[in-house]
């Protein structure tokens, strides 16, 4: 198929090919291509019905023709530095192509005289001169040269044609001198090395040479009939690399985004691979190692083929007695999970474990950091420790006693049990102190303390409340007669003397005790009671224990 008709159809096509591809891939000068060719389509149209519209032939003609100077100026367009926004890109692109139409139109339609032809001509080119430098002065300083040449060679050109022929039409003209602007914008326009690039400005030269050609070639000679005969062609070769650059620009935005993506991920790898903090990544469902960093390798110890072999649970140590120590003094950490982790080599560690769920490699998972606490854990500890016990005897503070009777008196009340508060007192200590000096007198503090602390159970709290005084919350008596046995047990271990550094002490101690909830309720009467318990025991005679139930014996069926 060939003819007017036939290069409708193609045009047809490729609008329909760039429409598509605008949707897909939205790009500034895909617009401009995509009105270009529908310019270029509607002129086929209107040179297609020649004769079949009730327009005259030359109206038609100049109808056509201003599609098609209108296409070659969206193709020129096209190409200038996307810097313009696109409305004004349009109003510059109307301001030239008005210039150069209104000179066109004025000759086609009617006798114009030179001088105002002449004035017209020089404006356009003047427009165009401005226009260029307006938009590429300092930005593609080449091509504005080469289009401040084109247009005043033009000026000339189209002065000498217009004043010596007697021309009619400048239509030629003006097609030829877009095309040869786009063909400079063009071979700026693309990769050095595309072949749209060589080809693309090859085909617009091509194009400008056949219009030059038609004005050159008038009459129907050999030449003029190839020229018709093969008029479409250069568009063709256009419309081609138009296509051939879509796919050049595709191809070269897909290798910028694989190189992007190869350096995020070279960046997160190195991130990830380099962190002092050991990091892995398991499955969420078998909770198998599926990848971990270098730090887990040198701090656990288990290669990366020995960590897919296993479970994060093989990690974990069971707990022990100090597990049991850090989660009854510690509070939890405010972010992550506490647990203790064994190293390949035997050692259990402290760990803060964070947890995220994450999709790896199109699965549900598990990213896991892990931070050693072991030493900051021992620090806590020890400032817990620091800060509830006294530091002479190791015991108990106040604070902590007052902590522990509180829990007591809640537990005894929740089992119907019993319980003693037994206020402690060494027997005139205050001779040890005067007679041995006081660092005999806190040796002799401290082997007090062991000695009471041997006969308290572990559930049980002996704390150091004073100087030389001491109390015992003893937990889940069945009668009040438990508290004397405890009283009596915590005597008799002073029988024999205290084995200190300058030789054999004998101590004895004084004893309040007090009962609830025989006695009283709650733990500030209980404490009242017990100290005048005590006090009776010291005006009693002392190594003994006095009772605050014998001041209201009538409630004990002793
Ligand atoms: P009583 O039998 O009436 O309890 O007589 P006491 O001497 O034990 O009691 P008093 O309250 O008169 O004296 C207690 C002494 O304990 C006085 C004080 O110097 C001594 N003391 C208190 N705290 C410490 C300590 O931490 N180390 C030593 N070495 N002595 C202490
Ligand atoms: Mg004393
Ligand atoms: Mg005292």
């Amino acid at each position: 198929m060939d003819g007017p008709i036939a290069d409708v159809v193609r045009f047809g096509l490729l609008v329909l090919f760039l429409w598509a591809q605008q949707r897909i891939r939205p790009r500034r000068y895909l617009r401009y291509w995509l009105a270009g060719w529908i310019s270029v389509f509607c002129s086929y149209v209107v040179w297609g019905w020649g004769g079949l519209t009730p327009l005259g032939l030359e109206v038609q003609d100049a109808l056509g023709f201003n599609f098609m100077l209108g296409g070659v100026l969206a193709f020129l367009l096209a190409m200038l530095p996307s810097w313009r926004r696109a409305r004004k890109m349009m109003l510059v692109g109307a301001v030239i192509g008005v210039m150069g139409v209104l000179t066109i139109d004025a000759l086609a339609f009617g006798a114009v005289p030179k001088w105002l032809l002449v004035v017209m001509i020089l404006a356009w080119q003047g427009d165009g001169m401005y226009m260029a430098t307006r938009l590429l002065k300092g930005k593609l300083e080449r091509t504005w040269k080469i289009i401040l040449a084109i247009c005043i060679l033009y000026g000339f050109g189209m002065v000498l044609y217009v004043t010596m022929s007697s021309a009619k039409n400048l239509n030629s003209w003006a097609a030829a001198e877009v095309l040869l602007c786009t063909a400079a914008l063009n071979w700026e326009w693309g990769e050095r090395r595309s072949v749209a690039r060589w080809v693309g400005t090859a085909g617009l030269v091509t194009w400008a040479a056949f219009y030059f050609a038609d004005i050159a070639l008038l009459h129907p000679t050999p030449a003029r009939r190839l020229l018709d005969e093969f008029w479409s062609f250069p568009k063709y070769a256009v419309a081609a690399t138009m296509i051939l650059k879509i796919f050049e620009d595709a191809t070269a935005e897909q290798t910028r985004m694989a190189d992007k993506f190869r350096e995020l991920y070279d960046d997160f790898r190195l991130i990830y691979d380099t962190h002092p903090h050991p990091m892995w990544i398991c499955d969420e469902e078998s909770h198998r190692f599926l990848t971990a960093n270098e730090a887990t390798h040198k701090v656990y110890g288990y290669s990366m083929e020995e960590l897919k072999e296993m479970r994060l649970a093989e990690l974990e140590a069971p707990g022990d007695a100090e597990a049991e120590d850090v989660r009854s003094t510690l509070e939890a950490p405010a972010q992550g999970t506490r647990i203790q982790h064994r190293h390949k080599d035997g050692r259990v560690v402290w760990v803060n474990v964070v947890e995220r769920q994450i999709m790896y490699l199109g699965r549900e998972a598990r990213f896991v950091i892990s931070y050693d606490i072991t030493e900051q854990m021992r620090q806590d500890l020890k400032l817990e420790h620091r800060a509830h016990h006294d530091v002479l005897t190791g015991l108990p503070n106040r604070q902590l006693l007052s902590d522990r009777l509180d829990q007591c008196l809640i537990a005894s009340e929740r089992d119907q049990r019993r319980a003693a508060i037994l206020t402690i007192d060494i027997d005139h200590f205050k001779m040890i102190n005067d007679t041995y000096g006081h660092l005999v007198g806190d040796e002799c503090l401290q082997q007090v303390a062991e000695r009471l602390k041997s006969k308290i159970r572990k559930v049980d709290t002996i704390a150091r409340t004073g100087g030389e005084e001491f109390m015992a919350v003893v937990s889940g008596l069945n009668n009040v007669l438990d508290s004397e046995k405890v009283a009596a047990s915590l005597l008799r271990v002073f029988e024999a003397p205290l084995e200190l550094t300058i030789g054999q002490i004998g101590v004895t101690v004084s004893i309040g005790v007090a009962v609830y909830p025989d006695d009283a309720k709650d733990a500030e009467t209980l404490r009242r009671l017990s100290d005048e318990a005590l006090y009776r025991a010291k005006r009693g005679g002392r190594n003994r224990a006095e009772y605050a139930f014998e001041l209201h014996a009538r409630h004990y069926a002793i």
